[in-house]
């Protein structure tokens, strides 16, 4: 069981920058880390899993979600709303787990918001030319939302200054390994783990 509250460790990045990829690297590395599931109004895509990826609902179940304050946080993006519950923070919190929460900036806001404590990581595609081919190659998009989301990238990159870290997803295995670098430097600060010498000192 952990001794202090989990480290809350938030990923945003334009559509297309990496940052589910990395993630998901993340996680494989990191028993102990899990990820913040979103809901979602969007359809899901071919490989994606319901309860796994994100809860795929209508929008009357997120309409409800909103009305009974279910969500931390929640925004429209590229034309879909998508929010975190309440309780995956709570459940991370009493499993003992670190969470991971893959959010667009307005979601990174209002998570810094009400836990101040939170790293944000905003990943950087290498140029704005290698963001529109990942975007493309990854072929999961109609021509119209692709646009949509390459139009929406520039807007997300001007809040990077809200944000701890920048990571540029130029290399992937260079990019994966300075997540973990991060999340391992977060995982020892002193306020983090004063707990230890204050147990020493009790002895
Ligand atoms: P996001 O979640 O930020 O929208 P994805 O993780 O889905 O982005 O990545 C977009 C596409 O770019 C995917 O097809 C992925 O395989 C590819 N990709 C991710 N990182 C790199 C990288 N460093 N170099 C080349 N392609 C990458
Ligand atoms: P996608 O449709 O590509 O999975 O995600 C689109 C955008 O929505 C990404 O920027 C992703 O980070 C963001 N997103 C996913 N879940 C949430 C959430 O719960 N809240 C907010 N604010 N954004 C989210």
């Amino acid at each position: 069981m952990k001794k202090t509250a989990p480290l809350l460790i938030i990923v945003s990045s334009p559509s297309g920058a990496g940052k589910t990829t990395l993630c998901k690297m993340l996680l494989k590395t990191f028993g102990d880390l899990r990820f913040s599931i979103s809901h979602t109004t969007r359809p899901p895509r071919p490989k994606e899993v319901d309860g796994r990826d994100y809860f795929f609902v209508s929008d009357k179940e997120f309409d409800e979600m909103v009305e009974n304050d279910e969500f931390i946080e929640w925004a429209h993006v590229h034309g879909n709303r998508y929010g975190t519950a309440r309780k995956e923070l709570r459940s991370a919190a009493l499993d003992g787990f670190d969470l991971l929460f893959d959010v667009d900036f307005q979601g990174a806001v209002r998570i810094k918001e009400q836990h101040p404590e939170a790293i944000g990581v905003f990943v950087l595609p290498p140029s704005i030319e290698e963001l529109q081919s990942r975007l493309s190659k990854r072929g999961t998009e109609s021509l119209e939302a692709m646009q949509r989301r390459f139009k929406a990238a520039l807007e997300e990159i001007k809040h990077t200054r809200q944000f701890d870290y920048l990571l540029v997803n130029d290399d992937l295995d260079t990019a994966s390994r300075n997540l973990r670098s991060i999340v391992r430097a977060e995982r020892i600060r002193q306020a983090r783990m004063q707990y230890l010498a204050d147990e020493m000192l009790q002895m």
